[in-house]
């Protein structure tokens, strides 16, 4: 009880938090950026009159209630991140999905983005970047996301720089984007990061605000997290879509 009450007082003093289905303001030079958090690894971005969903999962929200997608993004084709029936929901004649190549089959009209790819929609540019597991492996020594697979994007809304990490470690191609402002890093185990991997690939992004997600209330434990943060006051920590 006692560590449950520290955790909240904690929470309250070093991180804000916001409820599901609450959305975050970015004010950016080209416009305004919406953030919804929706859960897991889901997100919906809403820039200007463009909507961008990112990993649509059916058990993390009513698609079918949500805006339609201009851009749909997929980091990997894990079925929590690949999802068709809720890609199906959001998607028009003319939505855009860019993926993992290994998405293609079940996405067809998708564009493959391999790592280091670029593509320009409306005015965002987006960056497709590595996402894998150095130390995570399964029993048989496969890495849960081997090198090359799966993608990150970083997508610059004007001066605004938005890394969405996928699932993945800190590995070096990690630590050397530059001039990310707004970070969502994964923490779970086995499959991405614990604390310590985030703070240090925290250390080396200098997000001015830095989203953990890919967590579940209630199973991930953010309290190491938490404290770790508090070595970082130039980085926000904002821990979203609590149920
Ligand atoms: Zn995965
Ligand atoms: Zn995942």
């Amino acid at each position: 009880m006692a560590k449950t009450i520290g955790s909240i007082i904690m929470m309250i003093f070093f991180c804000s938090i916001l409820p599901a289905g609450a959305a975050d303001e970015i004010k950016t030079s080209a416009g305004l950026l919406q953030i919804k958090c929706l859960g897991h690894a889901s997100l919906m971005f809403s820039f200007n009159d463009m909507v961008i969903h990112v990993d649509p999962y059916s058990r993390m929200a009513d698609y079918a209630a949500l805006p339609d997608a201009d851009l749909i993004l997929v980091t990997h084709q894990h079925g929590d991140h690949l999802d068709t029936s809720a890609i199906k929901q959001i998607r028009k004649p003319e939505t855009r999905i860019l993926c993992a190549a290994g998405c293609l089959n079940d996405l067809p009209g998708a564009e493959a983005m391999a790592n280091g790819d670029t593509r320009k929609l409306d005015g965002i540019h987006i960056t497709a970047v590595p996402a894998y597991n150095l130390v995570h492996k399964r029993k048989d020594g496969t890495p849960y996301h081997p090198k090359g697979e799966g993608n990150g994007y970083v997508l610059e809304f004007g001066d605004t720089r938005v890394y969405v990490a996928g699932d993945t470690e800190n590995t070096p191609e990690m630590k050397a984007l530059e001039e990310i402002d707004i970070a969502f890093l994964p923490i779970n185990l086995p499959y991405t990061m614990d604390a310590k991997m985030v703070t240090d690939a925290v250390k080396a992004l200098k997000p001015a605000v830095l989203y953990p997600y890919h967590f579940a209330f209630g199973t991930t434990d953010l309290d190491e997290l938490i404290t770790a943060m508090k070595a970082f006051p130039g980085t926000e920590l904002r821990i979203r879509n609590k149920p």
